[in-house]
């Protein structure tokens, strides 16, 4: 099944049942404090809070999200890309815990002649909150999941709140069990390579008072009117009913892939594991595939490389994908080969990414070449830092390191892997220690001006369904590999 199909066989079953479809918001929030959508509840979030009331009772919406917190993670993990869709369906004051849990299983596990995704429910598992003895029974008693197969987890996990007193409550996810080829028994507690966490119910029901953190706070009582939001991704759903290994390989993302794969002239072999001699150049293609995606879903939605917000993110996915090509070999510019496969890919069901590709490729080229040359001026100030320290006998310092980075732009991974080639050691602790202490005072500047502003940690709370705020400096200034 297409991820065109999912998309539209998600909206259509909720439609049945008295959902209003709403359309994807832009990956820019419409809230000025935070940097994108990272959520399909974002743009319904005054719904949610009650902080105006909802024209539907009911809503569904298949929502473009950017993470830029599970950077790290893509490519290495099946299931993590810094852009992907959000499924989700919405209930303002309306059905509550048993229909929430009903609507997703009958999805999930209907025929797909009859519009469901035809998922076997011996594959499923479920985690609930572990007070949260209502769920539990649904489960079990009115679903007929066998207990074995529900786990209760913990706050962290399976309870979602604002990080301040308003709408809180447990949630509960299902997971795909991908089978003992790829990990252990014993559930999504035990592994969460084999069991993907597909949907994320949250039951909004409580409402919280005043407490220190995420996971230690009061509840004052039950809410009024409760609320449920659920989310579901769209290319974990898309991996498993394509068969294949990971989100990258899924229809949207794989075309991407492949051409990445032939300019490099390398084959892309699906490895998983990092004792793979294959995984570190498949990591670079998925990279590639996810970075060239998620630039031209930004670029579409309005916005421009810069060195600070939301730019500073377009223009880091930029770059790691120009680096990750580089590394497989391509030191000519790639993105007019790569970025015109991720528009057909994705121009069905977004058909702005074709009428506006003349401005978005016109962007993103430059921004490329820009940094094509970045690398080129520093290879000529690391080649003569390169000079000197053999002259002397001495590994390449780490200021010389952190001019390259500093002043060049110049990617510490770029450097040592020069370096090495030279048979060259990098202080890379006089590095760090730099970068340390540039770290310390860029966030001493943000403090200052971060007076009067907005407090981010609110929205990093309130979403804290992960790490998906980019809150500024640290991010900025913690990552030294671009
Ligand atoms: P995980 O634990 O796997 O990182 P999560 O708990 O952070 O996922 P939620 O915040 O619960 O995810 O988001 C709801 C759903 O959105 C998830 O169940 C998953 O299907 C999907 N999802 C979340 N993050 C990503 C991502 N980076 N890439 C693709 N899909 C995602
Ligand atoms: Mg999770
Ligand atoms: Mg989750
Ligand atoms: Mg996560």
């Amino acid at each position: 099944m297409k991820s065109h199909e999912i998309a539209s066989r998600w909206l259509s079953y909720f439609e049945k049942n008295g959902h209003t479809v709403v359309p994807s918001a832009s990956l820019i929030s419409s809230d000025p404090s935070l940097l994108f959508t990272v959520a399909g509840m974002v743009p319904f979030i005054p719904y949610l809070t009650a902080r105006e009331v909802a024209p539907y009772s009911r809503a569904t919406s298949v929502q473009k999200c950017i993470r830029t917190g599970d950077i790290e993670e893509v490519g290495k993990t099946a299931r993590h890309g810094t852009f992907f869709q959000m499924c989700g369906n919405f209930s303002f004051g309306d059905y509550f815990k048993p229909d929430a849990i009903r609507l997703a299983w009958q999805l999930l596990t209907s025929d797909v002649a009859d519009g469901g995704f035809g998922l076997p429910a011996s594959r499923l598992w479920i985690t609930v909150y572990h007070e949260d003895e209502e769920a539990l029974e649904i489960w079990r008693d009115s679903i007929g999941v066998p207990v074995e197969r529900i786990q209760k987890m913990g706050k962290k996990d399976n309870y979602w709140s604002t990080g301040q007193p308003g709408p809180a409550g447990p949630c509960s996810e299902i997971f795909y069990d991908r089978g003992p080829a790829y990990g252990v028994d014993g559930g999504p507690e035990a592994d969460d390579t084999r069991y993907v966490e597909i949907w994320n119910l949250v039951f909004m029901q409580y409402q919280r008072g005043e407490g220190t953190g995420k996971d230690d706070f009061e509840i004052l009582g039950e809410l009024p009117k409760k609320n449920i939001d659920t989310g579901l991704g769209l290319e974990r759903l898309a991996m498993i009913l394509q068969g294949v290994e990971n989100m990258y390989e899924t229809d949207q993302v794989r075309p991407v892939l492949d051409r990445a794969a032939a300019l490099s002239g390398k084959a892309y072999t699906s490895a998983e594991s990092p004792e793979d001699p294959h995984h570190t150049d498949d990591v670079r293609m998925r990279v590639v595939a996810d970075h060239i995606r998620s630039s031209l879903m930004l670029i579409a939605d309005g916005v421009t490389p810069s060195n600070e917000g939301r730019g500073y993110v377009l223009r880091r996915l930029i770059r790691r994908a120009v680096r990750a090509m580089r590394l497989l070999g391509v030191e000519k510019a790639c993105l007019p080969e790569l970025l015109p496969a991720s528009r057909d890919a994705m121009k069905g069901v977004y058909p702005e990414v074709e009428k506006d590709f003349e401005r978005i490729s016109r962007i993103a080229y430059a921004e490329e070449k820009a940094f094509l040359r970045t690398i080129a001026s520093g290879t000529a100030r690391l080649e003569e830092a390169v000079r000197e320290s053999l002259a002397e006998e001495r590994p390449l310092s780490g200021q010389d390191a952190f001019t390259l980075h500093d002043t060049y732009g110049f990617p510490i991974d770029l450097t040592l892997e020069m370096a090495e080639e030279a048979g060259l050691a990098v202080d890379a602790d006089g590095f760090r220690s730099l970068m340390l202490e540039q770290r310390r005072r860029a966030q001493a500047d943000a403090r200052g001006k971060k007076a009067g502003h907005a407090d981010l940690s609110v929205f990093n709370e309130l979403l804290g369904r992960g790490q998906t705020i980019f809150t500024g400096y640290d991010e900025l200034t913690s990552e030294a590999t671009i």
